[in-house]
This record gives C-alpha cells, sequence and structure tokens, in this order.
C-alpha cells in the first residue's frame, strides 16, 4: 500500500470507527460515498439529562446546541470560502500545515467534539479484555491509566484536550493538546489517533463545577463509554499501522 493509499484508509478508518460506534444501519464504505461534505452535528444517543448527575442538562444543551454547533457552523462557512468543501475535519488535521491557524481551530474544535460526544454514555460498559489487556501493558493497570490521565489534565494550562491515543507503534499514550488541537496533526508532540477525549475547555465544566475542573474529571470517569472505546481501539489495533 502506498503512503497515500495508507493515509486515506487511516482516515477514513477513524471516521468509520466513529460512525459504526453510533450503530448506523449505514455501512461505512456506502456512507463516506455518498457524503455531501456538509459537516453536522452528531446525533447524541443519549438525552441530555441522562448524564446527571456526572454531568448537567443545561451544560451539556449549552456546549452541543452553541459551542460545537458554532464550531459546525464556523467549518461549513470555511470549507465554503476557502474551497475545501468535502475534505473531512479529521483530513484536515492529518494535514494541518496545510491549512491556516483559523481552519485548524474550527476544523478541531468540530471534530474533538465529536470524539468527546462519542467517549461518553448514559450507559455503564466496561474495557473488553483485549482493551484490559493493552491497557495493563502500556500503564500496569487499568488504576494506574485513570491517575496517569488525570494528572495529565492537571497539566493543561487554559483551554485544552486530554486524550487517550493509540501511537504508531501500537502504544496507548495518554497526551494533551492546546486549544482545538488534535494529535492527529502533524506538530504533536506525541502522535496517535484519539481513543477517547476530555474537553478541558471552561465552556465544559462552569456552569456545574465552576473552577473546580477536578471535579468535573472525576466526574467523566462516571461517564466513559468503554464499550465504545473498546470496539475503536479493535478496529484501529488491526489496521495495524494507524497514524
Ligand atoms: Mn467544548
Amino acid at each position: 500500500m502506498d503512503k497515500r493509499t495508507f493515509i486515506k484508509s487511516a482516515v477514513l478508518g477513524v471516521a468509520g470507527v466513529f460512525v459504526l460506534s453510533f450503530k448506523s444501519k449505514l455501512k461505512a464504505a456506502s456512507l463516506r460515498n455518498s457524503w455531501d461534505g456538509i459537516y453536522r452535528l452528531p446525533v447524541l444517543p443519549y438525552s441530555f439529562n441522562s448524564l446527571e448527575p456526572w454531568f448537567d442538562e443545561s451544560s451539556l444543551k449549552i456546549h452541543y446546541h452553541q459551542h460545537h454547533a458554532s464550531y459546525t457552523k464556523n467549518l461549513n462557512d470555511l470549507a465554503k470560502s476557502q474551497g475545501f468543501k468535502g475534505t473531512s475535519a479529521f483530513k484536515i488535521l492529518r494535514n494541518s500545515s496545510k491549512y491556516s491557524d483559523l481552519v485548524i481551530q474550527q476544523a478541531g474544535g468540530y471534530f474533538n467534539h465529536n470524539v468527546f460526544w462519542r467517549s461518553i454514555s448514559d450507559k455503564r460498559s466496561k474495557p473488553s479484555e483485549e482493551f484490559i489487556a493493552a491497557i495493563d501493558r502500556d500503564f500496569g493497570s487499568f488504576d494506574a491509566l485513570k491517575e496517569s490521565f488525570y494528572k495529565e489534565t492537571g497539566s493543561v494550562f487554559g483551554s485544552g484536550w486530554t486524550w487517550l491515543i493509540l501511537d504508531q507503534s501500537g502504544k496507548l499514550r495518554i497526551t494533551s493538546t492546546q486549544n482545538n488541537d488534535n494529535p492527529a496533526m502533524e506538530n504533536a508532540q506525541k502522535k496517535g489517533m484519539p481513543l477517547l477525549c476530555i474537553d478541558l475547555w471552561e465552556h465544559a465544566y462552569y456552569m456545574k463545577n465552576r473552577n473546580v475542573r477536578s471535579d468535573y474529571v472525576s466526574a467523566y470517569w462516571n461517564v466513559v463509554s468503554w464499550e465504545k472505546v473498546s470496539h475503536r481501539y479493535h478496529v484501529l489495533k488491526n489496521k495495524k499501522s494507524v497514524i
């Protein structure tokens, strides 16, 4: 497989994982062929009040209908005015050096929120055995992963995101990005495919947790969809080289 084909399949692959995690009836192949180039807010498979008491309804509504919707609109507007309509947000991030900071901010804002919504669920679930084995291998234990992730969020100054990623060598790693950057970007400090993320912008938690961001991070662990994250890991792992 040449580099170009490989990158294309990796990009389509991750898009497919997110689509499939929504149990879409459409096959990923037919969906990508039929995409009309318009970025849309994802349909959430849970209601805004179903993550209570961990995440409150008001914050989620504003987060989705105002913040994420705004990135979605801005990215569509930019795609039209700058002529990149039909390019997936993830592909833009993967080729970040070809785009302006403004486009990256909006593409990251759009894409990162999609990962965030798909990282959480109102249904409690456990990591798959395969994923647990990878966590044990790379972190020592599930608790060590949580501890490491928690510490990483504390190191983010200002707005940003903390991620669990699958890196080039197939290893699970924790990393953070500033503003709306993504670990798949060319200049990422730790590069990899996103498995889950937490939004650390104040708008994500300030209404409920005020300035105590650590309470929000603790709450997050109660709503992580390990089922979806395990599935994403399974699909990406079987692609062998993922980025
Ligand atoms: Mn946000």
